[in-house]
């Protein structure tokens, strides 16, 4: 198929503190780099509990919230938007389910985490979400459209 560049779905991913400090920022980027999808934003920020507070406002009244916000801003999260046909929903397959318990052995969370509340990366669980979330971690200009070399062998 042809020129594929310009509007491909894009997803918010992000390595929680726990998977930077774990040194499993390369592991995760390998996953998504070599199914074919295409990195177009990345920063490494700690991000304040406010802000935190703002990504996970769905789950504001849930018990384990404001351990989550505290944990979110803990330290350094690596920020990232990648891109790709069905990149939101097929990197949430990636990752695996909530719970590393139930998290299937060669996912993300369920080769790499143990707990919940220790589950080391976060995607989008949706469209909406997935513009939301961007909008909310970068600004327009942080969103690179490139073309690269791979991709008329992946599509
Ligand atoms: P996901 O990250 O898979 O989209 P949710 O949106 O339901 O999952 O929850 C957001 C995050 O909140 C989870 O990734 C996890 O870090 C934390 N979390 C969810 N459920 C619990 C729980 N029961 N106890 C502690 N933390 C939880
Ligand atoms: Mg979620």
């Amino acid at each position: 198929e042809e020129v594929h560049a310009a509007e491909l779905e894009r997803t918010f991913i992000a390595i929680k503190p726990d998977g930077v400090q774990r040194g499993l920022i390369a592991e995760i980027i390998s996953r998504f780099e070599r199914k074919g999808y295409k990195l177009v934003a990345i920063k490494l920020v700690v991000p304040s509990n406010e802000f935190a507070q703002q990504h996970y406002h769905d789950l504001k009244e849930r018990p384990f919230f404001s351990g989550l916000c505290d944990f979110m801003s803990s330290g350094p999260v690596l920020a990232m938007v990648w891109e790709g046909e069905g990149v939101i929903k097929y990197g949430r397959k990636l990752i695996g389910a909530t719970d590393p318990q139930k998290s299937e052995p060669g996912t993300i969370r369920g080769d790499l985490a143990v707990v919940v509340g220790r589950n080391i990366i976060h995607g989008s669980d949706g469209p909406e979400t997935a513009k939301d979330e961007i909008a909310l971690w970068f600004s327009p200009t942080e969103l690179i459209s490139y073309a690269n070399n791979a991709e008329k062998w992946i599509y």
